[in-house]
């Protein structure tokens, strides 16, 4: 019996990859497809929005109705959407796979919440590569004092809402993490004019924006005369829904609780 997943946010970029990718996976079926109240995509076939043949499945707009007969949902809509989203998922005590960037640590709550009801993914990257790299940053800062810069880079496409990117947030925490400091204190989101000279222990950031790049991090510990960098390049995202769906169907199996990719993936 097939797992049954329910996509929020159907019409976006995310959530047409994701169409492809339960489709294209044994065992998950696409049980239901919703978007925001007034979207032009409601009505619309789900398959045929995603490049595929017509699933049968049109778009909806009755989120209650989806997470009530859902195994699991998988979001990747915006903050606002998630966190409402987060108290169907507890109601019904339906699995909820969250991809949304930019919550606030109050949004993070309510995922936190809801996870004592039923299991939650919160994952600011669903790519293999990412959390392996955070777990590669976290130990790298820990073994360099903080005689060693750190400072993150980003670029993402020209519609991407929010900056620095949840990946990017991901790996500075990991840093701060492998130095025992608190990332809240330790973190420079941006820089501008006079700034003065760089604190030791800061974990800066910088922001690009442009065409259609769907991800690209840059972590560079810089120290004089010598300097580490790690890359990482998201081509296509369907990388991120491989993991999701992955992550829906292992999250189907778990008890109540709130996960990371890293306890999806056993690392
Ligand atoms: P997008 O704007 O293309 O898609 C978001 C979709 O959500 C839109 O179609 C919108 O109409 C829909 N939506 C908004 N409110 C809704 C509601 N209340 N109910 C149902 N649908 C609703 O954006 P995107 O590029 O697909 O990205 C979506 C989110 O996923 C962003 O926060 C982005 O940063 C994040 N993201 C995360 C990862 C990851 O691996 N965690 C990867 C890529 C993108």
């Amino acid at each position: 019996m097939s797992i049954k997943i329910g996509i929020v946010g159907a019409a976006g970029r995310m959530g047409r990859a994701l169409v492809r990718q339960i489709t294209a996976t044994p065992g998950a079926e696409v049980f239901g497809a919703v978007e925001r109240p007034g979207s032009d995509a409601i009505g619309k076939d789900a398959g045929l929005l995603a490049g595929l043949e017509p699933l049968g499945i049109s778009i909806g707009d009755d989120a209650v109705a989806l997470f009530a007969a859902a195994d699991v949902v998988i979001d990747f809509t915006s903050p606002a959407a998630t966190v409402e989203h987060s108290m169907l998922a507890a109601q019904g005590k339906t699995a909820h796979i969250v991809g949304t960037t930019g919550l606030t640590a109050e949004d993070e709550a309510a995922l936190e919440r809801a996870a004592r009801h039923t299991p939650v993914v919160y994952a600011a990257n669903y790519s293999l590569g990412v959390n392996i790299l955070a777990a590669l940053i976290e130990r790298t800062a820990a073994i360099l004092g903080d005689d060693w810069d750190i400072d993150i880079v980003e670029m993402h496409h020209r519609h991407k809402v929010d900056a620095p990117s949840g990946t990017a947030l991901m790996l500075g925490k990991a840093a701060a993490k492998g130095r025992a400091v608190n990332f809240d204190i330790v973190k420079k989101l941006s820089r501008e004019g006079l700034t003065g000279a760089r604190p030791a222990g800061e974990i800066g950031f910088a922001s690009l924006r442009g065409g259609d790049v769907v991800g690209e991090h840059t972590t560079i510990f810089a120290a004089p005369a010598e300097r580490i960098e790690f890359i990482h390049k998201a081509t296509d995202r369907a990388l991120f829904a491989r993991g999701a769906v992955r992550a829906a169907l292992w999250a189907a199996r778990q008890k109540p609780g709130l996960y990371s990719m890293t306890d999806v993936l056993g690392l």
